[in-house]
């Protein structure tokens, strides 16, 4: 029973994909009303519930209060993009490497084109930076973005860090016209960021 129908476009995507296994430490940005996390919780067996199998764990966080999902933290009320909400998240990974950043955010619109386009690119740099700096080598990130013209330039700025990237749209996904997502996969390691 998954709180809301977005579930199946990250089940469609790790099926096909694998970007979550047992024993994985996830960060879920933009979760509520919180079936990504389900999701997240079921395949990295943050809820222990398949047994002899490593136990994952699961951190969620949205501007939205949440309720809570059994066997993952929730951050509700709190902005991805503000420095207390990333220093909350560090804190709770007390040292350890994240293997998968997911982001289903997505920013108000305002309707006025340019500064949604800006703020949709800027909710992504924002991911993406976080991931560089918290994931352990070979660790996955997806993120949700919208066709526009900041997309090939973010593709190719994952693509340094990241070993493979795909752009993909699930079945699930269908309805929401220009929504997609970038798929990330073997993260190279720490870089030496300059900006
Ligand atoms: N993946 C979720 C699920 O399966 O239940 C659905 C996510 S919904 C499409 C997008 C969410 O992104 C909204 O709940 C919104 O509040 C959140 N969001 C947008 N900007 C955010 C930000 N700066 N920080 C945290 N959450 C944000």
């Amino acid at each position: 029973n998954y709180r809301c129908r977005s579930a199946f476009k990250l089940l469609e995507m790790d099926d096909k994909y694998k970007v979550l296994k047992p024993g994985d430490v996830v960060i879920d940005c933009g979760a509520a009303p919180g079936s990504w996390t389900q999701v997240a919780v079921e395949r990295t067996n943050a809820n222990g519930k398949i047994e002899r199998s490593p136990r994952g764990a699961v951190f969620s966080i949205d501007l939205l209060h949440f309720h809570a999902v059994p066997g993952a933290t929730i951050f509700g009320g709190m902005d991805f993009t503000a420095q207390l909400a990333q220093k909350r998240l560090r804190e709770s990974l007390a040292g350890r490497q994240v293997n998968c950043v997911l982001s289903d955010m997505a920013p108000n619109a305002t309707g006025v084109r340019m500064l949604d386009q800006e703020s949709i690119t800027n909710l992504c740099y924002e991911v993406l930076r976080f991931a560089l700096a918290m994931s352990a080598p070979q660790a996955n990130l997806v993120i949700k973005i919208w066709d526009n013209g900041d997309v090939p330039k973010l593709e190719r700025d994952i693509l340094c860090y990241y070993e493979k990237l795909k752009r993909v749209k699930p079945r699930a996904s269908r309805g929401d016209s220009s929504e997609h997502f970038l798929l990330a996969k073997g993260f190279k390691g720490a870089p030496t960021l300059t900006t």
